[in-house]
């Protein structure tokens, strides 16, 4: 159920609705719009009668959520959901902050691995002078065999640190599993969960209870009942910063590593108010797929685009064949920067 105050409530009034919520055993999730505040209500077994918040003063309606996923759908919150990825969100030594959700389209770049200081500072002066926006780069990768390179694990987070420092932008990474999840937390301003991750439902819930943004990837056979569900796991903790990722599923066609499934985009956006952003590198595989999936990314109304560029993608220790050479991420820097306001979109150059 979601209890919807009348425009102008008052705190007091909103934190009455709050404390009925609580007094019944049940969860409540402020959700504060641009003219009206929505209170989520989780954590109740079946349907609750209206008329327990209506009559509370400030209160517009109460109205029954008819999705099995609440809180980041579009009736919950009628207006987009704008993310903050940087230093309004930490103390520490930051860069940014980086809205996503909004008018301008945010473009992450950078290798799929942390190799070296030497390879990450590379690559991240390489994006930023292209204008990229975040910078992205796994230190724990989560691989298919056992044998291939695992990560640099906590001093691949040091180095993304360092490379931060060095280019001023954000930088947005994966975690694995709760322990890196702290370890991502504390070094990056954005926490990447991976498509093989889409449904650990505690490192969901752990990236719930964390302070940083959250970057969920679409699983590989996920329908989007599923993802959203997995968006879900994270804002249920109270963590409603999450930014979705259509990365490609697996389906017959065997010319591509991941079948793109742009058709998600506008699919979501009717659904849930969260953004979402394409990542046409591990969708295609292939690096001269990359472009023309990058810009129908763009043209489908993504709020962002994800790819993975190595200056030296013949020796890369993962995803070699799929990374853009710096020159062709240059190139598709200046085609998204004239297709994006064809889709009333812009995409801001970072100085
Ligand atoms: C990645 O972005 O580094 C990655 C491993 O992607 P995915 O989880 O989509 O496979
Ligand atoms: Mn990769």
């Amino acid at each position: 159920m979601l209890v919807v105050m009348r425009p102008g409530a008052t705190p007091e009034q909103i934190k009455t609705v709050v404390e009925r919520i609580r007094s019944l055993g049940f969860a409540a999730h402020t959700m504060p719009g641009e003219h009206t505040t929505a209170i989520g209500i989780t954590g109740n077994p079946g349907a609750l009668d209206p008329g327990l918040f209506e009559e509370l003063s400030g209160v517009a309606e109460a109205i029954q959520v008819t999705h099995p996923w609440k809180l980041v759908s579009r009736e919950a919150h009628s207006e987009d959901t704008i993310v903050r990825v940087g230093s309004m969100n930490s103390g520490k030594p930051s860069a940014g902050p980086v809205t996503i959700g909004a008018a301008e389209v945010v473009i992450m770049a950078g290798p799929c691995a942390v190799e070296s200081l030497e390879q990450t500072v590379t690559i991240a002066r390489a994006v930023k002078a292209a204008g990229a926006h975040i910078l992205r780069g796994g230190a724990f990768k989560p691989r298919t065999s056992p044998y291939s390179f695992q990560g640099l694990g906590e001093e691949g987070l040091k180095i993304l640190a360092e490379a931060r420092r060095e280019v001023g932008i954000p930088i947005v990474t994966e975690a694995v599993d709760e322990r890196s999840l702290d370890l991502v937390e504390e070094y990056a301003d954005m926490i990447q969960i991976g498509a093989r991750n889409m449904q650990n439902f505690s490192l969901l819930r752990r990236a719930g209870r964390a302070h940083k943004p959250v970057l969920l990837k679409r699983g590989i056979s996920a329908t989007i009942e599923e993802f959203l569900m997995s968006a879900e796991y994270i804002a249920s903790e109270g963590n409603y910063a999450v930014v979705l990722c259509e990365r490609g599923v697996r389906t017959f066609a065997d010319h591509t590593r991941n079948t793109l499934d742009l058709s998600i985009v506008p699919a979501v956006k009717r659904r849930s108010h969260l953004p979402i952003i394409v990542d046409p590198s591990h969708g295609t595989g292939r690096r001269h797929k990359v472009i023309p999936l990058a810009r129908a990314g763009v043209a489908v109304g993504a709020d962002g685009i994800m790819v993975e560029v190595h200056h030296d993608p013949e020796h890369a220790l993962s995803d070699g064949p799929q990374a853009l050479y710096p020159d062709q991420f240059v190139e598709l820097m200046q085609e998204l920067r004239a297709l994006a306001p064809v889709v009333k979109r812009t995409i801001h150059s970072v100085s």
